[in-house]
């Protein structure tokens, strides 16, 4: 009888891309590709931070160029801002002002506010005929009226920071994405030690994220960082975008009906 391998995917993706980010993206795209020439998950975000830019034209060409070369683009919220009236609770608070610095798009707005925004989003992307397979809120918070917009459109998959969702079929894979914090010296030193005890800790999973946030760039510590994760991660794995990924998943599970039962008790947990 065929056996068939294993699934063992990275999925390294760039966070934030905009015509203001895309210089940065850029580098971290030249420094992906010294790595190995491997398909990338670029998540863009429509009207970034609602700023009208003058290279718009060349920004959307440069898009139009890698998903030529096989790279995926994916929904990364419209505006990147948590607009949503300001929170009463402490906790809301703190995940809204600080954590977040008040970029969570989807934590806050209720369903009617959520289904406008993907709409708006799914439009965009439908203007350019671009495919579009995912969604990924911003800072990966979705509140409950997120989830229920999200219910209405086609979208194969969403992430969070824990999870890969497949949305047809309500299972969700568990997977921490290796992501850096750069705000300090000390952070960025943590982040680096966190982040190589994850990739070994994620060794039998079949899905190792790597997500990569514009600003990264400016951290030659970080770019040195991300290259030898990568590196390793291709010694054992195949590099494929988070499309590819939901795909191939999805059909791994078609064969093994009680994986689909345990992913699908796990899609409960939306974090
Ligand atoms: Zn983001």
């Amino acid at each position: 009888m065929h056996q068939t391998e294993p699934l063992r995917a990275v999925c390294v993706s760039i966070h934030d891309v905009a015509p203001a980010t895309w210089l940065q993206c850029e580098r971290l795209l030249r420094a992906v590709r010294s790595v190995a020439d491997i398909p990338v998950s670029l998540l863009v975000v429509p009207a970034y931070h609602r700023q009208r830019h003058a290279c718009n034209r060349r920004f959307e060409r440069a898009l139009e160029y890698r998903l030529a070369r096989g790279d995926e683009l994916v929904l990364h919220g419209y505006t990147h801002l948590d607009e949503a009236p300001r929170a009463q609770g402490w906790r809301d608070s703190f995940v809204r002002e600080i954590y977040t610095r008040r970029e969570g798009e989807f934590y806050a707005i209720d369903s009617d506010e959520a289904r406008r925004r993907l709409r708006l989003g799914w439009d965009w992307f439908a203007q350019r005929g671009w495919p579009l397979e995912g969604f990924v809120a911003p800072a990966w918070l979705m509140g409950e009226g997120g989830w229920r917009a999200l219910a209405d459109f086609p979208f194969t998959y969403t992430t969070t920071r824990r999870r890969f969702h497949l949305l047809r079929n309500g299972c969700a894979l568990h997977s921490q994405s290796l992501v850096y914090t750069v705000r300090s010296s000390w952070r960025r030193q943590m982040s680096c030690a966190w982040n190589a005890m994850l990739l070994r800790s994620l060794t039998d999973n079949p899905l190792l994220r790597i997500s990569l946030h514009p600003i990264d760039a400016s951290y030659p510590d970080i770019v040195r960082h991300f290259y030898r994760m990568i590196e390793s991660a291709l010694e054992g794995r195949r590099a494929m975008t988070k499309a590819a990924f939901a795909n191939a998943y999805q059909a791994s599970l078609a064969g093994a009906p009680e994986a689909v039962g345990a992913g699908a008790a796990l899609a409960a947990q939306r974090e």
